[in-house]
């Protein structure tokens, strides 16, 4: 991700925070069988827009995406997935690192 798309997606996930987005349902496409993520429309109570994850690329309905824009429905669905990612981590990889005694010059060991 560059820096500007990085820029973007933090503009897409403030707006999706600030306008109180938040997911609606889930599950896989019948058709694909990608994983879809449907996401709270921040215009219509009643209505949601399908996310659909392929590979590692996330696709929108809302018609800003169509336009190559990153709207705040994939920006929070991007949030939930690296949540997800996190939480699937070995524990040993999000351990603090504890201190090693080692050979270097200066030690707090020595
Ligand atoms: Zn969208």
């Amino acid at each position: 991700m560059t820096a500007i798309q990085a820029s973007a997606m933090d503009r897409a996930l403030t707006q999706a925070h600030k306008s109180e987005l938040h997911i609606v349902g889930h599950g896989f496409s019948t058709v694909t069988d990608d994983r879809v993520i449907a996401v709270s429309s921040a215009r219509d109570a009643v209505r949601a827009h399908v996310v659909t994850i392929q590979r590692n690329r996330l696709h929108c309905d809302y018609e800003a995406s169509q336009y190559g824009r990153y709207c705040s429905h994939r920006a929070l669905v991007h949030e939930v997935l690296s949540q997800e990612a996190e939480a699937a981590r070995p524990a040993h990889e999000t351990a603090p690192l504890l201190p090693v005694r080692g050979n270097a010059a200066i030690s707090m060991w020595k």
